[in-house]
């Protein structure tokens, strides 16, 4: 027997049914029934989780459980589509560009690329990549690689960090952005020269989760395709949404422990500490 366990469909749309203060990030509306939109279903996971789910049933596969198939695709986006494909396992470079170019014509703007640099995989491409993204107004955002990998074999030895990736994109002649960070993970420079799609300056973001934490500004929490609530990329522990859902608990309590999972955020990541235990469940395994 074979049995997927996700949230799907109405699950998600019930958060916000009486209009709460709370709401998936980019829903609509956060006053009454609200829907996410197309990409964050895709975000969560539940269309590729399906279809995967449908795949292994039909062909007697083993399931994918790890997330280390696709870990290092799943946030990078490659100019060559032979490296792309090496890279996710996947033979999709024109489904991506496709998908980018939907984004903007449908008016989804700033269209954002996250990217993560790999030593001796990718980091030759900083360059190509921004200029690829400023040609298409879309806003480039690089990533230092973080401990999330589904081996656990992170090393910080090994990781591109935000100085080297500047170093890299001297030639642009990046420009400080004037514009408040405010909660954001990236730290966003002007690029002189070019502009977005909506004709505002041209802006690159670097995001140092690891040598520049941003953590005392952090405000996000993350729902994953199972209901579960993390306060951290790095949180140990989750709340469970999916049970009191399930269990026909109101609404009030379900925000009830949305907010208690969000003022319980620690005050940063503790990368550096020590005691630093890397989650169980990688990137790829909580939405991305
Ligand atoms: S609190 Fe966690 S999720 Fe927020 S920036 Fe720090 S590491 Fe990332």
């Amino acid at each position: 027997m074979a049995f997927a366990d996700l949230l799907h469909g109405n699950a998600i749309e019930t958060y916000s049914a009486t209009g709460y203060d709370y709401a998936v990030e980019k829903a609509g509306s956060t006053v009454g029934w609200s829907f996410t939109i197309y990409e964050e279903i895709w975000n969560y996971g539940f269309v590729q989780e399906m279809e995967h789910f449908v795949q292994c049933v039909k062909n007697d596969l083993q399931p994918i459980v790890t997330g280390e198939d696709v870990r290092r695709g799943l946030e990078t986006i490659d100019l060559t589509p032979a490296r792309f494909k090496e890279l996710t396992h996947r033979d999709r470079h024109a489904d991506v560009l496709k998908g980018l170019a939907g984004a903007a014509r449908a008016g989804l703007t700033p269209v954002k690329i996250n990217t993560v640099l790999m030593r001796g995989i990718n980091d030759d491409e900083a360059p190509a990549l921004l200029r690829f993204a400023l040609e298409h107004g879309y806003q480039l955002r690089f990533i230092e690689q973080m401990p999330l990998d589904a081996q656990h074999q992170w090393d910080r030895h090994q990781m591109v960090t935000a100085e080297a990736i500047l170093a890299s994109l001297e030639p642009f002649g990046l420009q400080p952005d004037s514009v408040s960070r405010g909660t954001a993970p990236a730290e966003t420079w002007l690029v002189p020269g070019y502009v977005d799609a909506a004709g505002n300056p041209a802006r690159v973001g670097v995001i140092g989760s690891v040598t520049r934490p941003f953590c005392g500004d952090c405000d996000r929490t993350r729902l994953t395709a199972d209901g579960q609530v993390r306060n951290c990329l790095f949180a140990t522990e989750e709340s469970d949404l999916r049970g009191l859902l399930r269990s026909g608990a109101p609404d009030a309590d379900i925000a009830k422990a949305w907010q208690t999972a969000m003022w319980g955020k620690r005050a940063g990541h503790g990368i550096d500490d020590p005691s630093f235990l890397q989650p169980a469940r990688p990137m790829s395994a909580i939405g991305g």
